[in-house]
């Protein structure tokens, strides 16, 4: 990667308070190569628990903020005040922090999805752009070395003509309705705070963003989306689904997205199938591709190895036959998100325009899908043209 110049970056954090999901792995990625520091918080939705648990993290104490009001208002008066932010809040947040912190001069990462509507992901994107300012979204998967490798091979025709995506992120740890212990699932499955859908937007978009990263030269033509409430009391949002895809280059792909799917860890996989080859990759095995050549024997390439792509090398920390997992996948997106918000202040260092990384085009095409998935379903499972 081109040399770190103007790193760290003076950085806050909204929500992921103790116990949350999805707090530690922002603090692990951002911090792990000196990209961003962390400075002030508003972590929690209680304000007294927030603020103990930003003081834990060794913030000073009139920096660990008891809202997100509080902390861009009393950061703007600071001549080190934050120049970006994450915001790991659940989602029917992410729009009003993500316009505030934009309308504040400041950069952000924000989970997905980045908001409820197309409307509103445009008028961020519209924000964002006229401001000046880097929107990162955390399709963290998008961080491991071989999704580089998949990309690249793509590129060099390896795989031939694309015919058909199969994607799928197929979890099991809701098959019951455990919603009524955990708090973190109990929003997931309630409209208000969680949109219009659940595993659409909760895991479905995660492969979708993969095979956008892989296959950037192709676009949804039209689909049709089935899903289902097998925990009877989640209606209206699902916990299972099935998407059908037609591309404009006359390729074919089908989503799988569940909750449901007992006995699953994770089940999230890519597999693009070629006229020639295809290749297919887990998240649950990270550091492997299988490249299937019809009539050889299927190769496994490893992370790590002189015989991938320079693209796939340029985030190797290690090594091959040491494993990383998703803490260096997220390190190696928050590393890109750093770059981006350098070159976007005129600071580029030398590479910056060959870096790929989910930007808040990412965060819209993510909300574009679940309301065109949500729009084919609930009309009863018909084919409609993607808008
Ligand atoms: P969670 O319920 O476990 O934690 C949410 C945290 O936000 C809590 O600390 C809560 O107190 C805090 N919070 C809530 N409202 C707040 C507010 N207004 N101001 C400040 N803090 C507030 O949720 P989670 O599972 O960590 O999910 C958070 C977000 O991260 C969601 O949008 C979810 O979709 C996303 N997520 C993304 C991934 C991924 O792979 N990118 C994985 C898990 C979760």
């Amino acid at each position: 990667m081109p040399e770190k110049k103007t790193m760290p970056i003076r950085w806050g954090m909204i929500g992921g308070g103790r116990g949350s999901q999805i707090g530690s792995i922002h603090r692990s990625a951002a911090l792990r190569d000196n990209t961003f520091e962390l400075v002030a918080g508003a972590f929690d939705i209680d304000a007294a628990r927030g603020r103990a648990f930003g003081i834990d993290l060794g913030l000073d104490e009139g920096r660990s903020y008891p809202d997100y009001r509080t902390l861009f208002a009393e950061e703007a008066e600071r001549p080190d005040g934050i120049e970006a932010v994450s915001i790991a809040t659940p989602n029917n947040t992410h729009f009003e922090i993500c316009k505030a912190s934009l309308e504040h001069g400041i950069h952000v990462v924000c989970e997905k999805p980045l908001c409820f509507t197309v409307a509103e992901a445009k008028e961020l994107k519209a924000l964002a752009e006229a401001r000046g300012l880097i929107v990162g979204v955390t399709y963290g998967y998008a961080g491991h070395q071989m999704i580089e490798q998949a990309r690249a091979m793509v590129k060099n025709g390896d795989l031939g003509e694309i015919r058909v995506v199969n994607l799928q992120f197929a979890r099991g740890f809701h098959s019951a309705a455990v919603e009524e212990q955990n708090p973190s699932t109990r929003w997931r499955v309630d409209p208000k705070f969680a949109g219009p859908s659940y595993v659409l937007g909760d895991v479905g978009t995660h492969p979708l963003y993969l095979s956008e990263v892989i296959l950037p030269h192709m676009n949804i033509k039209r689909l049709m989306c089935v899903r289902q409430s097998f925990v009877k009391s989640r209606a209206p949002l699902e916990d299972n689904a099935v998407t059908l895809m037609e591309y404009d280059n006359g390729a074919i792909a089908n989503v799988w997205s569940s909750a449901v799917n007992a006995g699953s860890m994770h089940g999230q996989k890519i597999r693009i199938v070629g006229s020639r080859a295809s290749i297919e990759w887990w998240d649950e095995r990270p550091n492997q591709l299988s490249y299937e050549i019809q009539g050889e024997p299927v190769r496994i390439l490893e992370r790590g190895m002189d015989y991938l792509y320079p693209e796939a090398r340029l985030d190797d920390r290690i090594g091959g036959g040491h494993p990383e997992g998703l803490f260096e996948a997220w390190g190696n997106l928050y590393r890109r998100f750093g770059l981006a918000i350098n070159g976007n202040r005129g600071l580029a260092p030398e590479g910056i325009e060959n870096l790929v990384f989910p930007s808040v085009d990412a965060g819209l095409e993510g909300v574009r899908w679940v309301e065109n998935c949500v729009r084919s379903a609930d009309a009863g499972g018909v084919w409609v043209d993607y808008e």
